[in-house]
């Protein structure tokens, strides 16, 4: 018998572009989004997950029984625990509580020891970064199966995964006909690595920016100023420093989007188009009608559909957080 049958990293990448109807009538380009969430973890991060462990392994840092540390917003840590459980690893998750109820209790269920600690600027030692660091740390001298820190931020293996495969696989399924990028960074890999393989086809495909308030990377790259105002209800991306990864990124332009202005377009495309998705797939979205607009009608944008929107239902898909926020919750959601 042919041995074609996959494992589960096997089902990691390799996901399809889809139209975004909506957003492309509204602009007259087409506007397709990467539909990270059918990961098997539900997110983007699987691929940051499985390329960051394969580089460990390649390099002999992690051998059978060993375990992966990584302080997450959630979703690295949901894809490093699955594959580890793949792949016959453990996995230690240093996750800030602030994050949604739903991503913890996977996380909980999926097995990982998870360590939630308070949500505190970067600056602060007991940051969830710096605390993973020091419990990395501490398991390599005890682990006598290895032991890594992740460091997805920083982690080069982050950016490459994203040029090899999300990137090539952009390329590829638009036949080389793709005229900008677009989306919100987290950690930056998922930007940089798609804009070196993009541009490394195509330099003059331009790659932008979608950059949640509160973040400081707009000003960053629009002004030279490392910073930023206001808040996002959004998860995972947005970000006060200059990662590793983000410093490989080929970027043209950003926008500085708002939740207000965001949202509409995920609770829209739950209603009309069928796909429930994260808020950072908001800010992609909306980032991408910007561009569209700006490069004019007829042009081909891609962004990248982050992740499920059912790992949010307490916060973005409940009208009484919503309005908490002082954001408009869509007369459907309250009815
Ligand atoms: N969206 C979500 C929901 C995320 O969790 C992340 C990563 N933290 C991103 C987007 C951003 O991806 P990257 O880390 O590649 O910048």
């Amino acid at each position: 018998m042919p041995a074609t049958f996959a494992s589960m990293p096997d089902l990691i990448g390799n996901t399809p572009l889809i139209k975004l109807e909506a957003a492309s009538a509204l602009t007259g380009c087409t506007i397709l989004g990467k539909a990270e969430f059918l990961n098997p973890g539900g997110s983007v991060k699987d691929r940051t997950a499985l390329g960051i462990i394969r580089d460990a392994e390649a390099r002999g840092q992690l051998r059978p029984g060993g375990t992966v540390v990584e302080g997450t917003a959630g979703n690295t840590g949901i894809g490093l625990t699955l594959i580890a459980n793949a792949l016959g690893y453990k996995s230690v998750v240093v996750m800030p509580h602030s994050q949604s109820r739903e991503k913890i209790e996977l996380l909980d269920l999926y097995g990982a020891d998870l360590r939630l600690v308070p949500a505190t600027s970067y600056s602060d030692p007991n940051h969830y970064v710096h605390r993973a660091r020091r419990l990395a740390e501490e398991l390599v001298e005890k682990e006598p199966n290895g032991a890594i820190w992740a460091r997805q931020f920083d982690n080069p293996a982050n950016t490459d995964i994203h040029q090899r495969t999300t990137g090539e696989e952009i390329w590829q399924q638009t036949e080389g006909q793709v005229d900008g990028f677009i989306c919100a960074v987290g950690t930056g890999g998922t930007l940089a690595g798609v804009s070196r393989a993009l541009k490394g086809h195509n330099p003059d495909i331009t790659i932008a920016l979608a950059d949640p308030q509160g973040s400081s990377l707009h000003n960053y790259f629009s002004r030279g100023e490392l910073e930023g105002e206001g808040r996002s209800i959004t998860e995972g991306i947005g970000i006060s420093l200059v990662t590793d990864n983000l410093r490989l990124a080929q970027v043209d332009r950003s926008y500085q989007i708002s939740d207000a202005d965001a949202l509409p377009y995920i609770f829209n495309l739950l209603r009309q188009e069928g796909l429930c998705l994260g808020g950072s797939s908001a800010i992609n979205i909306a980032g991408a009608v910007k561009l569209a607009e700006e490069l004019g009608p007829g042009k081909t944008i891609v962004t990248v559909l982050c992740d499920y929107g059912d790992r949010y239902k307490s916060k973005l898909y409940n009208p009484v957080f919503l309005e908490n926020m002082g954001l408009p919750a869509p007369d459907w959601m309250r009815n």
